[in-house]
């Protein structure tokens, strides 16, 4: 089982860009090619400025490959929650960026005539229990005050019954990396770079040259789109965005198609929706959100996902085809950072914190950024001060700001734990632990022939001792959501570094 590949991977033909090399100057140099890096960079280009984009993989290689691709204003039940948090006005704000994010896509896709198996379709957040369907009819309060079309439904497409649902029509869906590798298109055609494989690992922010490959590239503006900032001082980032990874798998289905895309209220997540294509239809059903590096290793989570495709969908007979997970980053208070960096970086802006909603908040990021670059006016600019980093909100954050205080207390107790050197024998094929030896906290992974694998268990960003996924195989960090594969290497940042290697030459050497 494949379970890096994704059925956006599976089904599409990526660009091919070189790396970056040698000693060069642009106007703006974009960090990160996924839909908030290339959208924006699209603009910029449109716009005349010299553009250059540099990928540390493959375009489209981050979360936007593995993304559920809803285009929807429906971000599960938060209307209600901002409200509460920031007020009526502020949430209009919200509510009009993603409009407007979402009207982007729509113009991008008609005037570039994209081919990305974009569909209409209604949105709705859906619960089997009579509890939850206050929470519902809260939500349709919220759209109401915000002039937002909505409604309650007692019934929906379905093929098991729901106490009820809230639902907003002409949402839509697309193949997120048809759409991306064709707006690369566009920005070549108006005369954007594009380079992959370039992993930048340093930027002098006040200088404006990013280093990456041996070489330099001198930037009048940067745009931080990496989704997690690898430069996370000044403005303590690290402290203000956690990662939440979430599981998708694909099942094809010839003769059955969903009607409508669904999240469920409450523990676990379960989302859904058909994707039609030239090879017929396909469930995409996935869910299970954990904090990165809090997974439990108990059941894997695919299995869970495959029970629940037998309980809810039991006329589908087909087995899964593919299995997939991802992580979006998340903000202490659930609203995105788009923006200036920080105030000592006027040149260096960031767009991150979807928290799992990013097809229109990318779009509406890219809008407002290449409009603060180019001092033009729009009317996204009236919401910008929503969006930006500067902000620090304890009330909203003060929960979230505990968990993620805590979670460094507690990882960093529980490396004090001595942890017996036997410890190692009862490692089983397949598996990792961390265990502490000599003064060293260790992360052992035992692979299928049975050898050792030892790294320094401390992830490279922030020194956050490390945790194993079991059902992904990934030593993950807790803490800010850095993943390192089991040779030690970079799955996803903010860590730019691989882990240090310990070399084992027995068992008992460790
Ligand atoms: C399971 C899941 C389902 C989701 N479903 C939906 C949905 O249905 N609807 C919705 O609106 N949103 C959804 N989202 C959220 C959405 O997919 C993301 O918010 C969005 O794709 C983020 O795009 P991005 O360009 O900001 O980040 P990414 O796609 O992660 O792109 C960042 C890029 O930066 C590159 N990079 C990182 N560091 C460096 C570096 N140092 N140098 C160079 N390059 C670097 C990475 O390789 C990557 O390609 C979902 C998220 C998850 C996790």
């Amino acid at each position: 089982m494949n379970q890096s590949f994704s059925y956006w991977m599976e089904t599409s033909t990526p660009p091919e860009f070189p790396a970056y090399q040698g000693d060069q100057s642009c106007d703006v140099a974009v960090i990160g090619g996924g839909l908030t890096g290339i959208t924006t960079a699209t603009l910029l280009a449109q716009k005349g400025l010299r553009t250059v984009v540099l990928e540390a993989n493959k375009v489209g290689s981050g979360t936007t490959s593995k993304t559920t691709a809803k285009i929807t204003i429906q971000h599960s039940l938060k209307y209600q929650q901002y409200i509460r948090g920031i007020g009526t006005e502020n949430t209009a704000m919200y509510a009009k960026a993603n409009l407007i994010g979402f009207e982007l896509i729509q113009q991008l896709i008609k005037e570039n005539n994209i081919d990305c198996d974009y569909t209409t379709d209604t949105a709705y957040v859906y619960t089997l229990e009579e509890k939850h369907l206050n929470k519902l009819e809260n939500e349709k309060k919220a759209y109401d005050k915000l002039k937002l079309e909505s409604y309650l439904a007692d019934q929906c497409k379905l093929p098991f019954p729901i106490s009820g649902a809230f639902a907003v029509p002409k949402q839509a869906y697309f193949h997120p990396l048809k759409y991306l590798y064709a707006l690369t298109e566009v920005l070549r055609k108006s005369k954007g770079e594009i380079y992959e494989h370039s992993h930048v690992k340093t930027v002098d922010k006040e200088s404006g040259v990013v280093h990456v490959n041996g070489g330099t590239l001198h930037a009048k503006h940067i745009i931080l789109a990496t989704n997690y900032p690898f430069l996370d001082m000044p403005g303590y980032y690290f402290i203000r965005i956690f990662q939440m990874r979430s599981y998708l798998t694909q099942t094809q289905t010839p003769d059955y198609a969903l009607q409508g895309m669904y999240i469920n209220v409450g523990n676990p997540v379960h989302t859904m929706r058909s994707h039609g294509d030239a090879t017929g239809n396909h469930l995409l059903l996935g869910g299970y959100n954990h904090k990165t590096g809090h997974q439990k290793n108990e059941k894997p989570i695919y299995e869970k996902i495959d029970l629940v495709k037998q309980n809810y969908f039991p006329f589908i007979k087909n087995p899964t085809n593919r299995y997939w997970s991802t992580q979006d980053s998340v903000t202490l208070d659930h609203l995105p950072y788009i923006g200036r960096l920080s105030a000592q970086t006027p040149n260096v802006f960031i767009a991150t914190g979807y928290d799992k909603w990013g097809m229109t908040n990318s779009a509406a990021a890219a809008l407002i950024l290449a409009h603060e670059i180019t001092t033009e006016k729009h009317p996204i600019m009236e919401t910008k001060g929503l969006f930006s980093p500067a902000r620090f909100t304890p009330g909203a954050a003060a929960k979230e700001f505990l968990f993620l205080g805590a979670d460094a207390v507690k990882e960093y107790t529980l490396t004090g734990l001595t942890i017996p050197k036997g410890d190692i024998d009862k490692i089983r094929k397949g598996e990792g632990k961390v265990i502490r030896s000599d003064g060293q906290i260790i992360a052992v992974y035992r692979d299928e022939n049975g050898d050792l694998s030892a790294f320094d268990a401390h992830c490279t960003h922030r020194m956050c001792p490390l945790t194993f996924n079991k059902t992904e195989k990934s030593w993950d960090c807790p803490c800010h959501g850095s993943r390192f594969d089991v040779n030690g290497d970079v799955i996803s940042g903010p860590a730019v570094e691989p882990l240090k290697k310990y070399t084992i030459k027995s068992q008992d050497d460790v």
